[in-house]
């Protein structure tokens, strides 16, 4: 590609691409800190520079304009790297869930045609077991600590800091069409083979902006500002950590990557960084709230939002209780993801802390940009009352076009010119978005519908439930019958029984809160509810298993 040459009067047509996101921060924050666990911190400036040398020790592998640079990495500074460097020169990041299957590995790899692997160390096993069947690959560097390389049948090309090393301070990233694919990633869903979705440019810097604006702009809570300091708690593997990494960069503000997540780093790195904003899904919430070392640190700084599954009420005020600003937002792979978040309007701030907690669970209102509405099977829109359930239907300018070379599935996804997410959800007066179940976890009893979100929630609020998935398990005469999975608190295992727990419900039902055929059969104690690679309670293994 040649330099474009202007004729007097031809105006720049600025591409909305993802090294845009760099000119303010470099002018404002250049001395800004990135920091890596505790091995490594440096400055945006540094960043900028690792970012060029990236990319010319990438072209120096022979990535081109159009090819797939695969990731298998722990959240780090290396990987914030590759979020600019492989798009920037109109590569493609395939963001890799490390939890996959081998099957599933495999899948994906020969699906989006990955030509290069970047793999940290500790996952050379994972790629071994799959090598043989991977069609694409024609290089692989490894990323390490401290350049330490097991042995491995794999032929490693080049560590990544030796490459780096090695590489050209200089690289002239070019301007190109907007619309041109940045990234990809794999949802594996329910059922079936893994999906791909896939974003351009364009989309990710309006994703970004939307991002700042909506969790930024408001007079609301745990806003998002230049003066925060951040650490994600969503893989970057999973909806590209939310795309907060790239906002972030955008904003100026000091970044924590903390690699593994271990418990004790997490704690270590808020406390010592003074992380003030995070995002994760409620299980790395409810890991750190029953942890007895979150009891006596001060926690009173850190905003968290949490979203990728339904916060319940009795989780939301354990982490309050520890003196954590927590909200909710909504999203899937699908959507890039940033689709609702529960930021309170003005009018709300100064109501009481349970009325507020009302709203703070909600999926919220939409981010800047986006347009949510109800949908019947008929395709026809519901209405906005805070009553009437439906499915969600979005349109934002950040929604995947398709699944990956699925057209099949594709058909699903976009109906009638909106993106249908496949969850049910009511919308209230106020324009607040409350998901009640995913499509395929409504239960259905008696030809009624009950929300084993609100089952979940409910339970959430008995002093002795740790945690708990609500589900339909078959029934002759009903159809279905729900019944709750709980993990009973420490203290309570074995002095509080199902019954006791029906009566529990039996009580919220009388009190209006469910209606009675809602009241679940019994409830199963368990040591631990399965979760998803991505961290979600798992709900097609718990209706095998308790089928
Ligand atoms: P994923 O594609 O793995 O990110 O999963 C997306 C799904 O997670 C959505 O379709 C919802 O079912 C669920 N989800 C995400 N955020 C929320 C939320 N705030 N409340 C309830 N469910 C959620």
């Amino acid at each position: 590609m040649g330099k474009k040459v202007y004729q007097p009067g031809e105006a720049y047509q600025y591409p909305l691409l993802i090294k845009k996101l760099l000119v303010n921060p470099m002018i404002n924050t250049p001395n800004q800190e990135i920091v890596y666990r505790d091995k490594l911190r440096y400055t945006y400036k540094d960043m900028y520079a690792r970012v060029h040398r990236l990319a010319s020790g990438l072209a120096k592998l022979g990535v081109k304009h159009g090819d797939t640079v695969c990731i298998f990495e722990f959240d780090s500074h290396r990987y914030l790297e590759c979020f600019f460097a492989v798009p920037m020169m109109g590569a493609i990041m395939h963001t890799m869930n490390w939890r996959l299957s081998p099957e599933q590995i495999i899948y994906t790899m020969n699906h989006a045609e990955d030509d290069v692997v970047l793999i940290n160390a500790e996952f050379l096993p994972l790629l071994e077991a799959v090598w043989d069947h991977l069609k694409t690959v024609k290089k692989v560097v490894v990323l390490t600590d401290d350049k330490t390389i097991p042995e491995t049948k794999i032929p490693i090309d080049i560590e990544y800091e030796d490459m780096l090393k090695d590489a050209s301070p200089e690289f002239d990233f070019q301007d190109f069409d907007e619309n041109t694919q940045a990234t990809i990633f794999y949802t594996t869903g329910t059922t079936g083979l893994p999906k791909g979705v896939y974003f351009s440019h364009r989309q990710l810097v309006l994703h970004s902006l939307s991002e700042a604006i909506t969790m930024g702009s408001y007079e609301s809570i745990g806003r998002f500002r230049s003066n925060d300091i951040y650490m994600p708690l969503t893989p970057m593997f999973h909806a590209h950590a939310w795309g907060v990494p790239w906002t972030a960069t955008l904003l100026g503000v000091k970044q924590v990557y903390p690699g593994k997540y271990e418990p004790e780093m997490l704690l270590k790195l808020i406390l010592g960084e003074k992380v003030t904003f995070s995002h994760c899904v409620p299980t790395i919430i409810h890991m750190l709230v029953t942890s007895p070392v979150a009891k006596q640190v001060d926690l009173s700084n850190w905003k968290v939002i949490i979203g990728g599954a339904a916060l319940p009420r009795g989780l939301a005020k354990a982490a309050m209780d520890l003196g954590i600003e927590i909200y909710v937002a909504y999203g899937m792979s699908e959507t890039c993801p940033a689709v609702t978040i529960a930021n309170l309007k003005q009018h709300m701030l100064d109501w009481d802390d349970e009325k507020k907690l009302d709203v703070l669970i909600k999926a919220g209102v939409p981010f800047a940009l986006c347009e949510v509405e109800l949908m019947d099977p008929m395709g026809q829109f519901l209405p906005h009352d805070g009553e009437t359930t439906g499915e969600l239907v979005l349109r934002t300018p950040a929604l995947t076009m398709s699944y990956f070379k699925d057209a099949e599935q594709t058909k699903a996804l976009w109906r009638d010119g909106w993106l249908h997410t496949g969850d049910v959800a009511f919308i209230d007066e106020e324009g607040y978005v409350q998901i009640t179940d995913r499509l395929k976890d409504v239960i259905k009893t008696g030809g009624e519908w009950i929300s084993s979100l609100d089952l979940e929630n409910l339970t959430s609020q008995h002093e002795a439930v740790s945690e708990s998935a609500a589900i339909g398990v078959p029934d002759e005469k009903w159809g279905e019958r729900p019944v709750v999975i709980a993990v009973l608190k420490p203290e309570y295992k074995g002095k509080v029984s199902s019954d006791d727990l029906v009566q529990f419900m039996k009580k919220c039902s009388d009190e209006g809160k469910i209606p009675k055929y809602g009241i679940p059969d019994r409830f199963e104690f368990v040591d631990e509810i399965p979760k998803t690679s991505v961290g979600k309670i798992n709900k097609i293994a718990l209706r095998e298993k308790f089928k």
